[in-house]
């Protein structure tokens, strides 16, 4: 996992410093495990800091997203955001607890027979129900 101190300078280079209030946001979203709503994402910080703001939240992912290390997800019209390591990756992405799971070991080769171009790079998303999910859907 990368350290604060790296995305730091990694912000930097975009110009962008890593405030209280954006390092808590960044903290939370790194630490939850799941994706979030800038709302959600909102909520949650604010327990940790008192100050931060919605304008920060929706800045912080905006710049983390440009440098990669965030991915939003449009899941039934609305956009959630999830924290991404740098290494490429895959997701597994729970609709019921939207937790994210990193899907490591792909061929980076990948590309379709059929791809009407050059392929710069490519996404892969899962989505369904994690295994604790499963086990509380009832049977009937
Ligand atoms: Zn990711
Ligand atoms: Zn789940
Ligand atoms: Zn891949």
């Amino acid at each position: 996992m990368m350290t604060i101190q790296t995305i730091k300078s990694l912000l930097n280079e975009s110009n962008f410093r890593l405030t209280k209030e954006r390092e808590a946001v960044l903290e939370t979203l790194m630490h939850s495990g799941r994706m979030l709503t800038p709302g959600e994402l909102y909520q949650l910080a604010k327990e940790n800091h008192q100050r931060v703001g919605l304008t920060t939240v929706y800045r912080l992912l905006e710049v983390l997203t440009k440098i990669g290390l965030a991915t939003p997800f449009l899941i039934e019209g609305e956009i959630f955001y999830a924290y991404c390591p740098e290494d490429h990756h895959h997701h597994f992405v729970c609709l019921s607890c939207h937790r994210i799971k990193d899907i490591y070991g792909c061929s980076q080769a990948f590309e379709p027979e059929n791809a009407p171009g050059t392929v710069e790079y490519h996404r892969l998303d899962l989505f369904g129900h994690c295994q604790n999910c499963q086990e509380e859907i009832p049977t009937c």
